[in-house]
């Protein structure tokens, strides 16, 4: 990896993907084709990208059953304790509904209410992504979603893998759907005569995905747009070169994209771990991936002193942190931007990618300046209650009047006044 000393600026090279021109096209005519032949179209692009010739859209109960039987016991027992994990945590962010009341007899308050429905894309291709599930599905489960649709593209035989289904059923899925890319975005987006419209998209995907749910924003809500994974280790001399590698290629073998960057003002610790990287590369299966990711998107900025270090994250504003110091606490409050902060050298960033609980839907792109990580909130909307009694807009109705007079809304005025017509 290389070593980049600090000057006064640094610049993060990041990969933001908006796709080719083709690209977007054929996303555009794949929407418009879902939205006018419905099941036919999914059906036929289902054929067309997945190789899959299906004659139904929805998983069966017995395809369910089936995918039990497949499953190793003490996996099922994992994602079970993972489930929990990622339960209770979620429960910690459940808000409620709240009034508030005054002398004049005014009820003020705020109505929180969960989504009816909620679909969740979880990607196919060569992996599983179980985990995926569970991130997606449980903040909806818990902020009381009713309705939870999955989409996901089948194999060519058409199969989704046997723990991405066990992982939805477990999580509380209420409809799974053999459908993947922009024509899954579509259907969930505008609906089909076999699946009912939702009112938000979650998950990640690739570049038909992300496209498709930018293209449907505003007919639903969606989460965000996720860039390749990044991991940003802040460490001081006391940290372990070779925990600090480990975790650099956790990130980078993602992803070709994915960006793993040290910070540090050890240079024996930034040497170090550059050598040590390239050690453990060697061994790893996805070291294609991992390697290319290190070369274009690695890099170790060496700086002058831990402070300087805090305001280099600061800037980055990671999506995964790890604070690797002799007393990382003691830095959590001058971390500003981070998507999900991990402190001390037993936190390494699988530990939340899979099962302590906090949500590993990041923030990417520098995009942890401004954003938070999935959660309840994002499953629920708030409306606001107001209750005047009569005496509170006895008291205040000429100020109100006054004020969309201001506006020239004479009609708003009125509406106030007219209460208080003398007959
Ligand atoms: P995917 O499910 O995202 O996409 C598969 C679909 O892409 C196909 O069903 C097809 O409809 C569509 N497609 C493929 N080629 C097409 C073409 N030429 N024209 C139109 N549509 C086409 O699965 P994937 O491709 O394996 O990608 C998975 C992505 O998800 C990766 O980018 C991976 O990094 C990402 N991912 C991210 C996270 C995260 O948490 N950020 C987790 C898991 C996976």
């Amino acid at each position: 990896m290389k070593i980049v000393p600090v000057t006064e600026t640094i610049s993060i090279k990041r990969s933001i993907d908006s796709g080719t021109e083709e690209q977007r096209a054929a996303v555009q005519s794949i929407l418009s084709d879902v939205r006018k032949n419905g099941d036919a179209a999914v059906l036929t692009y289902t054929k067309k990208f997945d190789g899959a010739d299906l004659d139904q859209l929805r998983v069966k109960e017995d395809e369910i059953a089936e995918a039990y039987e497949n499953m190793d016991g003490e996996i099922i027992s994992i994602i079970r304790e993972a489930i929990q994990n990622i339960r209770s945590f979620h429960e910690k962010q459940v808000r409620n509904s709240w009034m508030m009341t005054d002398e004049s007899g005014t009820i003020l308050g705020q109505k929180m209410t969960p989504l009816d429905s909620a679909g969740v894309y979880v990607p196919g291709g060569t992996a599983a992504y179980p985990s995926s599930v569970l991130m997606n599905v449980i903040p909806a489960k818990t902020a009381g979603v009713k309705r939870i649709v999955m989409a996901t593209p089948p194999n060519e035989n058409g199969k989704i893998p046997s723990a991405v289904l066990v992982a939805a059923n477990e999580a509380g899925v209420s409809e799974i759907y053999k459908t993947g890319g922009a024509q899954a975005i579509a259907a969930l987006a505008y609906g089909t005569e076999s699946i009912r419209p939702v009112d938000k998209i979650v998950g990640p995907g690739n570049i038909y995905v992300a496209l498709a749910k930018r293209e449907v924003f505003g007919d639903v809500d969606i989460d965000m747009i996720a860039g390749p994974s990044e991991i940003a280790v802040l460490a001081d001399a006391t940290a372990k070169a070779n925990e600090v590698a480990a975790d650099l290629l956790s990130q980078a073998e993602h992803d070709m994209r994915a960006c793993s960057v040290l910070v540090t003002e050890s240079r024996e610790l930034a040497e170090e771990t550059s050598k040590e990287v390239q050690k453990q590369l060697e061994s790893l299966p996805r070291k294609e991936i991992a390697q290319k990711a290190i070369d274009d998107y690695g890099v170790i900025y060496l700086t002058q002193s831990l402070q300087e270090s805090i305001e280099v994250i600061n800037s980055i504003a990671p999506e995964h942190l790890e604070i690797m110091t002799e007393e990382p606490m003691e830095l959590l409050g001058q971390i500003r931007n981070a998507g999900a902060i991990f402190l001390g050298r037993y936190s390494s960033e699988p530990v939340g990618d899979y099962f302590a609980g906090p949500n590993h839907v990041l923030p990417t792109n520098g995009t942890a300046r401004f954003s938070s990580p999935l959660n309840v909130d994002d499953f629920m909307k708030k409306s606001s209650i107001i209750s005047y009694s009569r005496k509170a807009l006895e008291e205040n109705a000429e100020k109100i009047a006054a004020f969309a007079r201001l506006e020239g809304l004479e009609a708003h005025a009125r509406a106030v006044e007219e209460r208080f017509k003398k007959e």
